[in-house]
């Protein structure tokens, strides 16, 4: 399967330099080995939608709620994502996890709430730094997982250890692929054989010189990308390391 490279353009962008970046990833992006996505902000969503649409570039939002509608002043629902342009959504990010005390079984409900949309979940999940040092990495990450997964998913694990996000440190490429190992057969114990071939990202400090060797490694199906994907150059440099 193709390698994903999705970027996570988070809390940053207003409408003139988020189309201006669109532009320039698509741009980029016709001739890449990989599947690209970007997940702008959704108060720039539907305009970035627009200007990528018909090319190579998809677009995604960064959360949504489990609920299709109602109450819930300042949430956004999968079907407004959808209605915007959106083909997936960012769903359990840590920093939604530790700032919005977002638990895996509430991942998992926006998880079917994304589906139900036709939208593709990509589940984040990753320990702590506290949790690696107690050696307690596998057990955490295989929880959330599990937890996080409705039955029959289909959709992207994006394994980001936190302490990696936006620190420019990443986890060793044994402890990377150890990693990716465990959740495939987590995916395997839990999914059966549709666990065989969803595409586990790797996110944390992807950078240009580091995505040739961490795209290379065994089960990396792709790259989450925070910082490096607000910089057109670099995200399509990253996109390019892809292996095909
Ligand atoms: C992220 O937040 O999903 C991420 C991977 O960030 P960064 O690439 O900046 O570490």
């Amino acid at each position: 399967m193709r390698q994903l490279i999705a970027g996570n353009w988070k809390m940053n962008g207003l409408l003139a330099d988020s189309l201006e970046l669109a532009s320039a990833v698509v741009k980029g992006a016709a001739a890449l080995p990989c599947d690209v996505l970007v997940c702008p902000p959704a108060t720039v969503l539907r305009a970035v939608a627009g200007k990528v649409a018909g090319t190579a570039v998809a677009v995604g939002g960064q959360d949504c709620h489990a609920k299709e509608k109602g109450a819930h002043t300042g949430d956004i629902s999968a079907a407004m994502l959808k209605d915007a342009g959106a083909s997936a959504v960012i769903l359990g990010h840590s920093e939604r996890r530790t700032d919005h005390g977002e638990s895996s079984p509430e991942v998992r409900a926006k998880v079917v709430a994304a589906v139900a949309c036709g939208l593709l979940p990509i589940v984040c999940v990753g320990e702590t730094e506290a949790e690696r040092l107690a050696g307690r990495q596998e057990d955490v990450v295989r929880a959330q997982v599990w937890d996080s997964l409705p039955d029959g998913f289909a959709g992207v694990i994006a394994y980001e250890p936190v302490w990696a996000i936006g620190t420019g440190r990443t986890p060793t490429e044994a402890d990377v692929a150890a990693m990716h190992a465990c959740i495939r057969a987590v995916l395997l114990e839990r999914l059966g054989e549709g666990g065989r071939r969803l595409r586990i990202l790797y996110g944390g400090s992807v950078k240009p010189a580091n995505a040739r060797t961490l795209l290379a490694l065994p089960e990396v199906g792709g790259a989450l990308v925070g910082g490096a994907s607000l910089a057109a150059a670099d995200f399509l440099a990253i996109a390019a390391a892809a292996a095909d």
